[in-house]
């Protein structure tokens, strides 16, 4: 009896696991590119830094029920015609994105320079990976010893 009940439990927490899977949890987390225009004639939350690479700014919010140790974003800029001028990915910094809660995101694009920059008239930016921070009894263990 006692043996029945552990082996049940283990099988409903499997289920747990293979049901909280990153690629669920990427699509509930909400993405916002920032709406303020930072420079005129620039589309909002983009910005050129010191070193001339194009960057866009914005936000992920957790909208998943559990806490999230990382939220991988990934973005690709176009030209007019459609054609890809440069792609950038970046990961939270922040050690736990609990249920609800936000962190900001910029994703760099160091090969979008110079005149590269007022060729960018579309942008995509996607959630590609989230993964969840909860400590599991060893199901998952993604964590490397850093
Ligand atoms: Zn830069």
């Amino acid at each position: 009896m006692k043996v029945a009940a552990f082996i049940a439990a283990m099988f409903t927490a499997t289920t747990i696991v293979s049901l909280a899977t990153a690629s669920d949890l990427k699509d509930k987390v909400k993405l916002e590119i920032e709406s303020i225009g930072l420079h005129p004639g620039v589309d909002p939350g983009m910005y050129v830094c010191a070193l001339g690479h194009l960057h866009i700014k914005g936000t992920v919010q957790n909208g998943a029920n559990v806490p999230l140790r990382q939220v991988k974003v990934a973005g690709r800029a176009f030209d007019a015609a459609g054609k890809l001028l440069g792609t950038a990915t970046t990961t939270t910094r922040t050690e736990k994105l609990a249920p609800g809660q936000k962190a900001e995101i910029n994703l760099e694009f160091l090969t979008v320079t110079g005149p590269a920059i007022d060729q960018v008239k579309r942008h995509e930016v996607v959630v590609v990976e989230a993964v969840p921070s909860k400590k599991s009894s060893g199901a998952i263990n993604l964590h490397s010893a850093d």
